[in-house]
Formats: structure tokens, sequence, C-alpha cells
């Protein structure tokens, strides 16, 4: 569908045009139009899907010029604020808007003098949001907007108690907007609290983001040799770019130390770092002035980088959520992308119920010279076959020999 027919005005689709989005995507095409009208809000979308315009484009479309905080859009992470108020930027780049971005790790001072000249959005971290509420400096009154971003990442962070005081301290009259890219039963509690009689939209049939976009790849590989065949991957296919995935801070600077020393442009990111060479280094991998970006969830959560082409599981996601939040990296926009699980004897019964939350079964791969030592353990499906196992050679000849298959006699 054309954004003019969504009801959007000449500015804004100037804008849109120049960026070059022809047609909205579906969960743009669903909810542009009830924001419009004023209707409160619970879908479920995820990161590459086109959210962000989603909610941004009718709040610019709706946004007075004289009062301040109109808008309020609580995030779970410091770099999706930043990258949600760049996006505002872009889409309001024909509009004059003033815009705070909110997060804690950065001075309160130059976020105090945002709102003290009269910011008409703000993009927020609950934290600093509270403190900055606590400190008066945040005013409710002309607020016509609340949009909570990835509702369920706010609240697996943490963040319940923070979200109900908010709650108390809204006008009635609001807009309200949920969205998430998966619905815990908490998530189910917290929309029922906040919404009041949501326009409900459900695009996600259960699958990843554009599942179909991305090659889901399990390779078997012995804990100790993944750094090695990491780095034969890398030699292999030449990727432009791959973001991948440890399980913690000290993996993160360790790998990505390994990589570099072996020749390739490579940088950590976790929420250890200062907030500066957070920033930095997420603009630097945009830009494309390096390779592989070593990451935790958290840092990683909700990062929009155009057309990544692969993305590894070193280490596995601990949720099925956030498996689907991961491979959602790559295949953003229409691209394909492959994503890469290692798996070893110790994690290979995590991964299978990841798998079955997904209803996926995926075929174990190894690769020639990685072949792991320590054993998987197969995966069986409901009748009692292996599935997903590597075919032995046997395997293949009987295959081979039934009737109707390429090879047979
Ligand atoms: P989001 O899900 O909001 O993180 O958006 C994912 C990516 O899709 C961003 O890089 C957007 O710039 C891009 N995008 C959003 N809407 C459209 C559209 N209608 N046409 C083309 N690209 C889009």
């Amino acid at each position: 569908m054309k954004f003019a027919a969504l009801g959007l005005s000449a500015p804004l689709l100037e804008t849109l045009d120049e960026l070059g989005y022809e047609h909205a995507t579906p969960v743009q095409e669903a909810s542009i139009a009830p924001l419009l009208a004023g209707r409160d809000l619970w879908a479920s979308a995820r990161t590459g899907s086109g959210k962000t315009a989603a909610f941004v484009l009718p709040i610019l479309e709706r946004l007075r010029p004289d009062a301040v905080v109109q808008a309020l859009i609580v995030v779970p992470t410091r770099e999706l604020a930043v990258q949600i108020g760049q996006s505002i930027a872009r889409y309001g780049r024909h509009l004059d808007i003033a815009t705070c971005v909110a997060v804690g790790g950065a001075p309160i001072e130059r976020q105090l003098d945002a709102l003290a000249n009269g910011a008409q959005v703000v993009v927020a971290t609950p934290g600093r949001l509270l403190d900055l509420r606590a400190q008066g400096a945040l005013d409710f009154a002309a607020l016509e907007t609340l949009v909570l971003d990835e509702a369920d990442r706010l609240l697996a962070l943490g963040f319940h108690d923070e979200l109900t005081t908010l709650q108390t301290q809204l006008p009635t009259e609001l807009q309200r907007v949920l969205f998430s890219a998966t619905f815990p039963p908490k998530v189910v509690a917290l929309a029922e609290l906040i919404l009041r009689d949501p326009t409900r939209i459900n695009l996600d049939s259960g699958a990843a983001p554009g599942a179909d976009l991305i090659e889901q790849r399990v390779i078997e590989v012995d804990e100790r040799a993944r750094g090695r065949l990491l780095l034969h991957l890398l030699q292999v296919h030449a990727w432009q770019q791959l973001l991948v995935f440890v399980a913690s801070r000290r993996a993160a600077d360790e790998l990505a130390h390994e990589l570099s020393c072996a020749g390739f442009r490579a940088w950590p990111l976790h929420g250890e770092l200062g907030q500066d060479a957070r920033n930095q280094t997420l603009a630097d991998f945009k830009a494309r002035r390096f390779q592989v970006l070593v990451a935790t969830d958290l840092a990683a959560r909700g990062l929009d980088i155009a057309q990544l082409p692969a993305v590894l599981n070193f280490d596995l996601p601990r949720s099925a959520a956030d498996y689907t939040h991961r491979i959602g990296r790559t295949g953003r926009a229409g691209a394909a992308g492959v994503a890469i699980s290692f798996i070893s004897a110790n994690n290979a019964g995590h991964f299978r119920l990841i798998e079955k939350r997904h209803r996926l079964q995926l075929e174990r791969e190894q690769v020639a010279g990685f072949e792991p030592r320590e054993l998987t353990p197969p995966v069986r499906d409901v009748n009692g076959g292996i599935k997903g196992k590597r075919k032995s050679k046997k395997d293949k000849l009987r295959e081979a020999k039934r009737p109707g298959h390429p090879n047979a006699d």
C-alpha cells in the first residue's frame, strides 16, 4: 500500500519518497491509520518490520509546534533509544521538531537542557525517565502519546516496577501504544494494565522475522574449537560483515581480541563499555568501518543494521525469544541472510528446546576438520525417527537406492 493512502500529509510523504520507501510494510499499513485516529494500539512486531516508522510517523503527523513532551517513547536500551532518536530526525527532517533522548550513561545536564528548551518528543529508558520525573524536569501535562517499545524486553530487563510507577503518573486522556516481539503472560498483563480498548495487530505467525529470507544453519563443534571454526568460516565466506553473539562481556572482549589478532577487524559491544564507546562502535559498524561485531544480547538488542549478511550464535541465546531477536538482525528489509548457531555436547539439548518452541527442526552440519569429538545426542522426532542429524554414508547410499531418487537405478 502507498503511504499516501494511509492519511499522511505532504511533508512526510516527501521524506518517505526521498528515503526510497515506496510501500508501507505490513505493520505500517496496519498501524498508521488507527494511530492517526488516536486509537490505542497493541502490536506484535519485531525489529526489522518497519515498526519504528509505524509509530514515529503518526507521532510526527500529530505534533503541535508549541507544547512540550507531547510524545514519550520508552525503550529498554540506550542503543535503541539513540536509534529511535535518529529515526525521528530522519523521518522528521522537513519538520521543525525538538527531540530529547533521555538515557542513563549520558550527562543528565544535556537532557535537562533539551527538556527546558521544549523537547516535543522524548525517547527514554525507564531509569532515566523516572530520574528526570523526580527532578521535576518532565511534565506530562501536554502528553498525548505514550509508546512502550519492545515491551517484552523492558520486562525481561526488570523494568516492571518502573513501568507501573510510570502508569500512575500518566494523564487520563492519552493515546497508549505497546509494541512487543513476543507476548509472554507478563507482557499481556502489562498491555491490559496500560492500554484502553486497543486496536490489536498481530502480524506474526510465530515464525521468526523474515524467516523465509533467513537461512538458519546449525553447526556441531566442540566448545574449544569454536574460535578456530569461526576464523575458518570468516575466511571461507568472506562476509562483508558479521554479528557474533556471545554470552558475556568477557567472552565478547576475548573473542574480539582473538579475531583482531588473527587479522580481522573486530570490536566488542557490551553493556560495561562506556556509553560513548558503545555509540562509537555501533556507528563504526553501521558505517562498515570494521567487519565483525562481537556482542552480548543486551547490547545488540533492537539494533538496526541494514542488510547484515550473517549472524552467528557463538554462544546460544538463553531463550527462544532471544534466538528470534538475534537472527532477526539478518535478512533485514527484504535482503537474504544467514544465521548460524554453534552447538556442542553441552548445549545441544538447550538448542532442541529453542527449536521446539519455534517448531523447527534444523539439520545439524559438521565442518570438515572441525568435527566434534564429544558426542552430541541425536534429535528424535515424535515418531522415534532421528531428525536433523548429519546423514551417514550408509544413510545416503540407502537413500540413493530408494525408488524415485534421482540417483536410483
Ligand atoms: P525497524 O523495524 O523500524 O527497525 O526498521 C527496519 C528497517 O527498515 C530500517 O532500516 C528502516 O529504515 C527500513 N524501513 C522501514 N519502513 C520501510 C519501508 N516502508 N520501506 C523500506 N524500508 C523501510
